[in-house]
């Protein structure tokens, strides 16, 4: 048995089965490579899906992490802290907003959105009690809690794990009409992904998102965008809505966020929508935390210069030239995604999404499949230029061209 397989059996055997990682057990990594338990060197074009978008062990935001580490870590929110302050500023500066409500995870960050939309809607709009309705989008991904996964339209995520939360409506993403039909007085929130990137990377219709603005504006509806894998660079700008020049009511971020060394996630939006909370009706032990401050808060720095989304674009625009190329043979049926971004759908005479991705593992590349034909390729926006080149030329040999 090697190494690797020894590693991967003792995981199999005492971690549960949710996941099916490829065979690779990393021990170190920098920038965009890791290196595993056998000393085998990997380019990582998954990037911890938009986690890492600065790359791993990223200096400025290791410093920051280790000069906190020596000072204070947890105070909980019963104590002020001396970064919360300057965090919650300087998030709701980059979003143009003015409120931030700090959480750890994706997830309870979606779920914190939800509880804000559903008090605005009580408290502002004055929705009836109990009534409130949250329009999704079909093929969404949120998170895994048991009410975010009550309005997922994918059955693995669903399957024997109600009863379900009520009071979504889930109308086909990219349809406007039928996003207005769902619509009642009832309706609190439209919960969006700008960009859907665990459904394959798709992008909406042009033109989509700022229709969307526009009704929910007109009904008096928030428009919450779950920009935690599309924003923060990844698209080449700090919002994947800003492509659309829309501005939603309330953004949910994540995943790069914390700069791929703690977990930190965020609701960003305005006083009358955050202001609505009362001490107690809403909290998180390690929410707002110090450490998680001032990695967040040198993340916040590294996104005001602007040079990792004009990366991010510049790279982007020679991702996507490559990948067209790859689509004009035939052996790629379909690319979809905007900056250093892109779901790329293989030609099943190429093999599966996953055959693809372990092929690629052989040559020293890890991606990520999806939907069972789909590669989704974000390399962190601090890749070189010529790994992304070696990264798509290994592709290209195992598209066999
Ligand atoms: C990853 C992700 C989440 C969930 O984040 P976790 O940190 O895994 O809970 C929610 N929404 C989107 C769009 C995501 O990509």
């Amino acid at each position: 048995m090697s190494i690797t397989d020894t590693f991967v059996a003792v995981a199999e055997a005492h971690s549960a089965p949710t996941y099916h990682p490829l065979p690779v057990v990393v021990a170190t990594a920098d920038g965009a490579w890791m290196t595993d338990v056998e000393g085998r060197r990997y380019l990582d074009l998954l990037a911890g899906y938009s986690a890492l978008n600065f790359g791993h062990c990223n200096r400025r935001l290791i410093e920051a992490a280790e000069a906190q580490l020596e000072r204070v870590t947890l105070t909980s929110r019963a104590f002020h802290h001396d970064r919360f302050g300057a965090f919650c500023e300087q998030l709701a500066a980059l979003c143009g907003m003015e409120m931030v409500l700090p959480m750890n995870t994706g997830a309870e960050a979606v779920e914190s959105a939800v509880k804000t939309a559903r008090k605005w809607g009580y408290r502002v709009k004055g929705v009836p009690a109990g009534r409130a309705k949250i329009v999704v989008a079909g093929n969404n991904f949120h998170g895994r809690t048991t009410t975010i996964i009550s309005f997922s339209t994918d059955p693995a995520a669903r399957a024997d794990f109600g009863p379900y939360t009520p009071g979504f409506e889930i109308v086909p993403y990219g349809d406007l009409t039928a996003m207005r039909a769902a619509m009642t007085e009832n309706t609190v929130a439209v919960l969006l992904e700008p960009i859907q990137g665990e459904a394959g990377v798709l992008v909406p219709p042009a033109g989509y998102l700022p229709a969307v603005r526009e009704l929910t504006r007109e009904r008096g509806v928030l428009f919450v965008a779950d920009e935690i894998q599309s924003g923060l660079g990844r698209t080449g700008r700090t919002f994947a809505c800003e492509h659309e020049g829309v501005v939603p009511d309330v953004y949910v971020l994540g995943k790069a966020l914390g700069g791929g060394i703690v977990p930190v996630s965020a609701v960003v939006s305005s006083a009358e929508v955050l202001g609505v909370f009362r001490p107690g009706e809403h909290g998180s032990t390690f929410g707002g935390n110090p450490l998680a401050c001032a990695v967040a808060l040198e993340v916040i720095a590294m996104l005001r210069s602007g040079e990792y989304q004009a990366r991010a674009a510049e790279l982007g625009d020679r991702l996507h030239r490559e990948l067209g190329a790859l689509a004009r043979t035939g052996r790629v049926t379909g690319v979809r995604g905007r900056g250093l971004w892109a779901g790329v759908d293989i030609h099943p005479g190429c093999g599966t999404g996953r055959e693809v991705a372990e092929k690629l593992m052989d040559r020293g590349v890890l991606v990520k499949d999806t939907h069972g034909s789909t590669v989704r390729i974000a390399p962190p926006l601090v890749i070189g230029e010529e790994d992304l080149d070696w990264g798509l030329a290994r592709l290209r040999e195992v598209l066999g061209l």
